[in-house]
């Protein structure tokens, strides 16, 4: 048996396990594939790159995000102690300057004298020593059908909705205005408020828009954390207004 760790894949979670197991005494081989093979949506070839939204939820205590960070940061967690160091204002959330978290985390792996960082894609299931498979959502095509082959393609899915980024040259602050979320923390959010008429406006067009057409592999099924908003509309006129919006 092999006397080093596999991981495969240094996102946030083969990252946070790299670190820990190598804390631990442990030698680590860490496989990241990028920035030879790319992601559809990662840009760089750091690691734990975060591909969409820059924040890691509430911080506010004792709320449950809380709670989880905390008791990661009991555990001195790489992923949270970058990104508490290298946070930016989001009221009572944790969010991240993305590029600072991830270039430390990469930073702070390749240092470590336990782990060996090698950027190759791992096209085959390691059959000697132990290996943690951290991969995440875009796993490579080729390492995904050798899972599938493992697992049975009943147990592979993934659904996402996609996130608008707005550029903020482009808003008019003449029609918006600062504000905390609901009434905590700092006024670090944009705000776009409507009439009830342009509110109704808007629901009418969202849900006479044009949709993206669902992939061959894509099944609406929908996690209820993360909708997409054209799916809350559809729920009835006032959902978006008592939640999200
Ligand atoms: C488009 C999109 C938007 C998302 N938005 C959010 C969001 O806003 N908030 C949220 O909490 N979560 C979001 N997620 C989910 C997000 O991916 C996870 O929260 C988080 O990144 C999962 O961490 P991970 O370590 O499992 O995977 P990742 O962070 O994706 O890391 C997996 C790593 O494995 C590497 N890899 C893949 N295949 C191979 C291979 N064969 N060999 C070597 N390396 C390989 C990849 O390059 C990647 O670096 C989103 C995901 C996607 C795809």
């Amino acid at each position: 048996m092999s006397s080093s760790l596999t991981i495969i894949g240094a996102g946030l979670a083969g990252s946070e396990a790299a670190w820990q197991a190598a804390e631990a005494g442990v030698s680590v081989v860490l496989y990241e594939m990028r920035p030879q093979r790319p992601t559809p949506v990662h840009k760089t070839g750091n690691c734990a790159e975060l591909v969409c939204s820059n924040s890691m939820g509430s911080n506010q205590d004792s709320s449950a995000p809380f709670l989880l960070k905390q008791e990661l940061r009991n555990l001195d967690s790489l992923v949270i102690r970058s990104g508490d160091k290298n946070s930016v204002p989001a009221g009572k959330a944790l969010a991240v300057d993305r590029d600072l978290f991830s270039e430390e985390i990469t930073r702070t792996l390749e240092q470590h004298p336990n782990i060996t960082l090698k950027h190759e894609e791992v096209t085959e299931i390691p059959m000697e020593g132990p290996v943690i498979i951290a991969t995440g959502p875009l796993t490579s095509p080729v390492f995904s059908e050798k899972l599938s082959q493992l697992l049975g393609q009943d147990y592979l899915y993934f659904y996402d909705a996609l996130s608008p980024i707005i550029d903020a040259q482009s808003i008019d602050t003449d029609k918006t205005f600062f504000a905390s979320r609901y009434g905590k923390g700092d006024a670090d959010y944009l705000n776009c408020g409507m009439s009830r008429d342009q509110y109704e406006k808007f629901i009418d067009e969202l849900l006479k828009a044009e949709k993206v057409s669902l992939k061959e592999f894509e099944k609406p099924i929908y996690f209820e954390g993360c909708m997409p908003i054209e799916v809350l509309a559809d729920r009835g006129p006032q959902t978006l207004a008592f939640g999200p919006m």
